[in-house]
């Protein structure tokens, strides 16, 4: 179970990612990546420290005021740049972080290959983003009643967070065995799956309890 990362505010939010995920370092970690929303929806994320994210972000740093950030440990798949999260939907609508293990992630995958979504990592995680994009699908919910939705579904343990192309203003996040910090600034959000990476910015935090989801609007 490795660190999550979020931020809306009304400047851009990529420092603030990077370097919660610094400050999310000392836990360990395999892999790095965010997702920032900026018009569209965009991920970087790559096997290796978060300098070196860092460094390949700088020839053209993306900008956005709503974002999510994860380091990996992994437990299912590789430690590689496919399996690093966030992992995108099929239609690139929306991103997903996840600390945890999803434990019937082999029957979900399963039922959605023959769906026919196609997989594009090992991860338990990319399981639960098709199965959101699935539930979506079939029930015509918002993405969030999809994700409150969908996480019944699932065995095992998270903390998620997500961002979506489609709504720049909003950020969603859950938990379930996995912890999860909301931190409230001055018209802005910062969450963190501890407290090192938001303690800088606010000292008003609001802890999860399991089985809590928020869904954060600018
Ligand atoms: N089970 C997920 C994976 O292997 C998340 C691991 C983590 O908590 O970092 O990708």
């Amino acid at each position: 179970m490795c660190g999550i990362v979020g931020a809306v505010s009304t400047s851009n939010i990529v420092p603030v990612l990077v370097q919660g995920l610094q400050r999310l370092e000392y836990r360990g970690y395999d892999s790095a990546g965010i997702a920032v929303v900026d018009g569209t929806l965009s991920v970087f994320k790559q096997q290796g420290k978060v300098g070196e994210l860092a460094q390949s972000l700088s020839g053209g740093p993306p900008a956005g005021t709503l974002g999510i950030g994860h380091t990996r440990w992994a437990t299912h798949g590789h430690p590689n740049d496919e399996n690093a999260h966030p992992h995108l939907s099929a239609d690139g609508s929306f991103a997903l972080v996840h600390n945890g293990i999803i434990e019937n992630y082999g029957a979900i995958r399963e039922r959605l290959i023959r769906k026919g979504y196609e997989f594009r990592s090992q991860t338990d995680t990319e399981a639960l983003v098709h199965l959101i994009d699935d539930v979506r699908d079939v029930t015509g919910l918002t993405l969030a009643e999809s994700i409150r939705l969908a996480l019944t579904q699932v065995v095992g343990t998270y903390g998620i967070a997500v961002v979506s192309g489609d709504n720049p203003d909003r950020l969603i996040a859950a938990r379930k065995g996995s912890p999860l910090i909301l931190g409230v600034g001055d018209g802005e959000y910062f969450l963190g799956s501890d407290a090192a990476p938001i303690i800088e910015y606010t000292r008003q935090v609001v802890y999860l309890n399991d089985g809590e989801m928020i869904v954060v609007d600018r």
